[in-house]
């Protein structure tokens, strides 16, 4: 909903009639007083709502969606995603790769958290048909997509273990659900900003500076989640230096004139993460990985 008050006098913040009238001072002082309470409702909203990840056991604001929600979302915008990259491929033998890999991580999830609750989501590996795009993704509640352009392009089953390990901790880690719950916060800043603002644009200002934010979460996301396909990997018997394998494969893809949302545009540039991928490595196996890890 959006709140609209009646402007006497063409009034901003700073009417462009002179100071401040007296009539004028009583709307803005109204204005602000609105703008404020907008505010506070929307950030209650957000940091009041806090639930605990069942697997990792982090406290986080999701916007008080629960799981069966998620993955009712999840099921719900499954059809149309995979409709956007050519449905399903119809290379049986690959698909059931795809589907053998993502489940064979799934199955060592316990071993990473060995605290966790059982895994409350319903996870699915789909391989799409799209040849053209290079790209993987993944639907709050555990679907979880590779195309065939970035299927081909890998050259060991441990690099398609490094993609869908890095897919399977989005879901993990809800992160389609932090963004939206951040997302709804900020149209609630920007409403407040707009009413107390009236026509100064404090809203549209407030839009970009939170647009950048969000950008930058987005990316610590990305980290965050080839740190968990790493640990998956290994724990499932890959050996996860074949992520950077896969960072190459992007970074020579980028030269490519398709966009892909997930692995190109909103990821880290593949060098970095190649390099920050080799330290999480070492930091996290300093006397060497374990022996006999397939590539
Ligand atoms: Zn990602």
């Amino acid at each position: 909903m959006r709140l609209r008050l009646p402007q006497r006098g063409g009034g901003g913040l700073f009417g462009r009639r002179g100071p401040l009238g007296g009539g004028r001072l009583a709307a803005l002082k109204v204005r602000l007083a609105i703008g404020a309470v907008i505010a506070l409702v929307a950030l209650v909203g957000y940091f009041m709502n806090t639930s605990v990840n069942p697997i990792t056991g982090q406290s986080q604001r999701v916007g008080g969606i629960d799981e069966a929600q998620e993955i009712q979302m999840g099921l719900a915008s499954m059809q149309q995603m995979a409709g956007e990259f050519g449905g399903e491929s119809s290379n049986a033998q690959a698909r059931a790769l795809v589907d053998q890999v993502g489940r064979r991580l799934l199955s060592v999830v316990d071993d990473v958290y060995p605290k966790s609750e059982t895994i409350p989501w319903q996870f699915s590996f789909t391989l799409l048909a799209d040849d053209q795009t290079v790209n993987a993704f993944a639907l709050p509640g555990g679907p979880c997509f590779i195309t065939e352009a970035l299927f081909k392009r890998l050259e060991t089953e441990g690099q398609l273990a490094g993609v869908m390990g890095h897919e399977i901790g989005h879901v993990i880690h809800r992160h389609g659900l932090e963004r939206m719950a951040k997302g709804k916060l900020l149209q609630g800043l920007v409403g407040a900003a707009n009413v107390a603002g009236g026509d100064m644009g404090a809203g549209q200002i407030l839009a970009v500076v939170g647009n950048t934010k969000m950008l930058k979460y987005g990316r610590e996301d990305e980290l965050e989640c080839d740190e968990e396909g790493i640990k998956l990997m290994v724990a499932a018997g890959y050996d996860p230096r074949s992520m950077i394998g896969v960072m190459e494969i992007l970074k020579e893809a980028s030269g490519g004139a398709s966009p892909s949302p997930e692995w190109k545009s909103s990821h880290p540039h593949p060098e970095n993460r190649a390099q920050r991928i080799e330290e999480l490595i070492a930091t996290a196996y300093p006397n060497g990985l374990p022996q006999g890890l397939r590539r």
